[in-house]
């Protein structure tokens, strides 16, 4: 057995407590990685590697205390100690480094000796396939308890959410946010001298801002003793999964498999959709340069967002939506705030019509046919961001050979409330099971899923799902909408209708949004007329995706709009604009008539 002991700590100490672990299992280390951090009474002190080798098993944990000559990790043989300037704090190994001569360079030799496969196994608990947020969370919470819990993630960590969905567009629309307050500073009372938006600046932050939250998972994940195996996996049998990756294969042996693979772009079949310009959201997270103009297919949540964004860094934007309307799941009342904040960004939106044809220009423009009223129309744009939805990814899932059941749709997989897909010991979660495309309801199905294996029967409840639209402003909504309420009601029978109180305050009666002069929008409360439950609420407006959770709560915890009404809400703040709501139910708003 090769094993990195720990030699030396600082100055004489023998002992100290293992702050930060480094590494993990099938990490390949180098000379002067570091593995630890230890603290000693001597001081805080990180030991680094020697050595170039693999990491095959940890022997400590953060918090117990290692004395020197105590094992750090087992490796992979044959060990060498790096020729060069010795490390800062000197390791050693229960292998004997090779003191033999290299042998002479073989040219052909080199070039036709296959590579040779390192082959590992690994018996865990849980293994789960892919690690997105409702991978990462379920094995974060896993972690948590004695499991033996393995992740594969054949990209980053973090998936779609964080590197290139939720995370890195909400960075953009803050710099969107921030430019749109420095180009209003006369109204704050600010002298500035020509306020630009650096395009290069802004995606250089969204990558520190991303790279640093794939970090933390990285590290979360290491100190819950949760092994991350890099590459992709394959599920060829019910408790067993491959992945091969750079000459290592690692079969890994697991009594539970949560699936969590998510879900990809999906391609819109269209001539011209191949041409240089035409992009999806991944691309329009990392343009080098602002495009004059950029035309959008699709006015659904990715579309609107990316509007909003492009729009406020003054691209001249148009929107192609095929419905009647743009955000087609929501209130009108809610599409009207947003229609009015477009016109004041000068976003065009072009409804009932279809994108069918994109060609290159003679300027080099391209060139976009849309059918609209039954007659072309022909729009130019340099680019062209196509956001008209994803689609689940089956990769590495080898269903059919497997037997899991698919949904109605066959494009998802079928589970139950705990998760649970037809074969007894595999789960799968997130975007994967098509109920909601969000992040966090992949989370939770995570953390759902985890606590069926421990024993714990917490099923999942889609009730109460908070949606956020990140536009400027934002909307978030939970529970029952107007919309919904009017589609159930119409085909009820008489005793199934629900009748229901609605309440709505402008947040422009809001103190604390006219001081931020954020003065769009409304909070609207829908309660039921008998039992006085709250069953759902809108927030379209300023820190609306923070207002959300008050009213996800009480709707969840079944409460009515009465103890909102008498809960003390700070002053000033936005949520008391969810306040005031709530008391237009009971008996009437304040600062409104
Ligand atoms: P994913 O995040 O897609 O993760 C799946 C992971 O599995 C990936 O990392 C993938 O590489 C890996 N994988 C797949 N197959 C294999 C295999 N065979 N072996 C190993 N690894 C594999 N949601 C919100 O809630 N709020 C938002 O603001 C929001 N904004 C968004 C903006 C955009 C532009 C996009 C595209 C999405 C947005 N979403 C948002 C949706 C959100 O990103 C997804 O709902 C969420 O990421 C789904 O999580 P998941 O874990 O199911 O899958």
């Amino acid at each position: 057995m090769n094993i990195i002991k720990l030699k030396k700590i600082s100055g004489h100490a023998k002992s100290g407590k293992v702050t930060r672990i480094y590494i993990g299992v099938l990490d390949s280390i180098k000379k002067g990685d570091k593995l630890l951090d230890i603290e000693s009474k001597k001081g805080n002190v990180t030991i680094i590697s020697e050595y170039d080798t693999d990491i095959v098993k940890l022997l400590v944990e953060v918090g117990e205390v290692l004395n020197i000559d105590d094992g750090i990790c087992e490796v992979s043989s044959p060990l060498k100690i790096s020729s060069g300037s010795s490390a800062k704090t000197p390791l050693n190994t229960s292998s004997k480094p090779s003191t033999t001569k290299s042998a002479p360079f073989n040219y052909f030799g080199k070039l036709i000796k296959p590579k040779e496969v390192k082959k590992i196994t690994l018996e865990v608990d849980i293994a789960i396939l892919g690690g997105g947020p409702g991978g990462y969370v379920a094995a974060l919470h896993g972690g948590l308890t004695d499991k033996k819990i393995v992740i594969i993630e054949k990209n980053n960590l973090g998936g779609t959410c964080l590197n290139e969905g939720c995370i890195p567009t909400k960075t953009l629309v803050r710099s969107a946010e921030v430019f749109n307050l420095v180009k209003d500073f006369k109204e704050f009372g600010v002298t500035l001298e020509n306020p630009k938006i650096n395009l290069k600046d802004v995606i250089s932050r969204k990558d520190r801002i991303v790279e640093e939250l794939v970090g933390g998972i990285d590290y979360l994940l290491k100190n819950r003793d949760v092994t991350i195996v890099k590459g992709k996996g394959e599920v060829l049998e019910k408790n067993k999964i491959i992945v091969k990756e750079n000459n290592v294969e690692t079969t890994i042996i697991a009594q539970n498999i949560i699936l969590a693979t998510g879900g990809k772009v999906s391609k819109l079949n269209l001539p011209g959709i191949d041409l240089e310009g035409v992009i999806t959201s991944t691309e329009a997270l990392n343009l080098c340069e602002l495009p004059k103009k950029l035309l959008i297919v699709g006015g659904g949540i990715i579309g609107m967002e990316f509007a909003f964004i492009y729009a406020s860094f003054g691209v001249d934007v148009t929107i192609i939506e095929f419905d009647k309307t743009i955000l087609n799941t929501l209130d009108s009342d809610v599409v009207d705030v947003i229609l009015e904040s477009a016109k004041l960004k000068g976003i065009r939106i072009v409804t009932k019509s279809a994108v069918e044809e994109i060609i290159r220009g003679e300027d080099s423009d391209l060139i976009v046919r849309v059918k609209s009223a039954g007659e072309n129309r022909f729009y130019s744009t340099e680019k062209v961001l196509v956001a008209v939805g994803r689609s689940t990814s089956l990769d590495g899932i080898h269903h059919e050979k497997l037997g899991i059941e698919l949904n109605a749709r066959k494009t998802g997989i079928e589970v139950d409330e705990y998760m649970r897909t037809n074969i007894d010991n595999i789960y799968a979660i997130g975007d994967l099971t098509e109920k909601f495309l969000l992040a966090h309801v992949a989370s939770h199905q995570g953390i759902i899923a985890i606590d069926h294996i421990l024993g714990k029967e917490n099923p999942m409840d889609y009730s109460v799902v908070p949606n956020v639209v990140f536009t400027i402003p934002e909307i978030a909504v939970v529970g029952l909408t107007e919309l919904e309420l009017e589609r159930r009601n119409k085909d009820a029978l008489d005793e199934e209708v629900i009748e229901v109180n609605i309440s709505k305050f402008p947040i422009a009666a809001n103190g604390k949004a006219q001081t931020l002069g954020e003065t769009l929008g409304f909070v609207k409360l829908i309660e039921n007329k008998q039992t006085k439950q709250l069953l759902g609420g809108t927030v379209v407006g300023i820190h609306a995706s923070d207002m959300i959770t008050e009213i996800s709560l009480c709707i969840k915890k079944g409460l009515s709009s009465k103890d909102i009404a008498h809960t003390i809400h700070a002053h000033p703040t936005t949520a008391e604009s969810v306040h005031e709501a709530a008391l237009g139910l009971n008996g009437g708003s304040l600062h409104f008539e």
